[in-house]
């Protein structure tokens, strides 16, 4: 899509308005002040029009506690899926953004806007993702370290990026981690020799999970928090 296009769609302006929005150094893509109106819009660009962030109108952006044993996906022919904790009208064109695994609870975001999805899920973006992790056995300060400085996964070949860890207490640590690879908190914890057996996503970048949200419950984000988090 044209940039004038984005503009008509997402600030309501007539295709004329947004070329003279455009021309007049209004509209920033990706932090750069953009004066061509066919600029093609990049699926990942952040559009400001005077310093308000831009989305197209329509989209919907929910939260939900996950419950254990939902799987993470908009079909599944043998486990409830988060979907199912929707009322059928609210799922039309909603999309998970960053899964989680069945035994996973927490923060799940589901959107139908792809563009946004993508830059709060996308390693390119480093968006922070906070877990509370509680292990079988004891975590020790030489694990703790390791983790925090990157530990090599199974079967890769380039360690985890540097992690926040703080630990909680004897056998649970609170892990924030900017990539996403393959059941990587699960993963990291097995290269530092544990299991864990109870995982809950606590935050994506400075939204947390909140507090008043049962599991199986969900709300909408206040756009507030959609312009908050990408
Ligand atoms: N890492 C995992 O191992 N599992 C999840 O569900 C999320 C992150």
């Amino acid at each position: 899509m044209r940039l004038d296009q984005f503009l008509t769609r997402s600030a309501g302006l007539s295709r004329k308005q947004a070329k003279i929005a455009i021309r007049g150094g209004r509209v920033t893509m990706a932090g750069q002040r953009w004066k061509k109106t066919a600029t093609h819009v990049d699926a990942n660009a952040r559009i400001t029009l005077d310093g308000e962030p831009q989305a197209l109108p329509g989209h919907r952006y929910l939260m939900i506690h996950k419950p254990e044993g939902v799987v993470s996906a908009t079909t599944d022919s043998e486990h409830p899926t988060v979907l199912d904790l929707l009322p059928a009208a609210d799922c039309a064109d909603l999309r998970i953004v960053g899964r989680l695994d069945r035994n996973t609870t927490g923060l799940l975001l589901l959107s139908t806007d792809g563009q946004w999805s993508h830059r709060v899920m996308s390693p390119r973006f480093h968006c922070p993702k906070t877990y509370h992790v509680t292990v079988a056995d004891p975590l020790d300060n030489a694990a703790l370290q390791t983790l925090r400085d990157g530990v090599l996964l199974h079967g890769e070949k380039a360690p985890s990026v540097p992690a926040s860890v703080e630990p909680v207490a004897e056998s649970q640590l609170r892990l924030t981690i900017t990539e996403g690879r393959y059941h990587q908190v699960k993963r990291m914890l097995a290269a530092v020799g544990h299991r864990v057996v109870a995982l809950h996503r606590e935050r994506i970048g400075d939204l947390a999970l909140d507090p008043g949200m049962a599991p199986g419950d969900h709300r909408a984000l206040s756009d507030e928090e959609v312009h908050r988090l990408a």
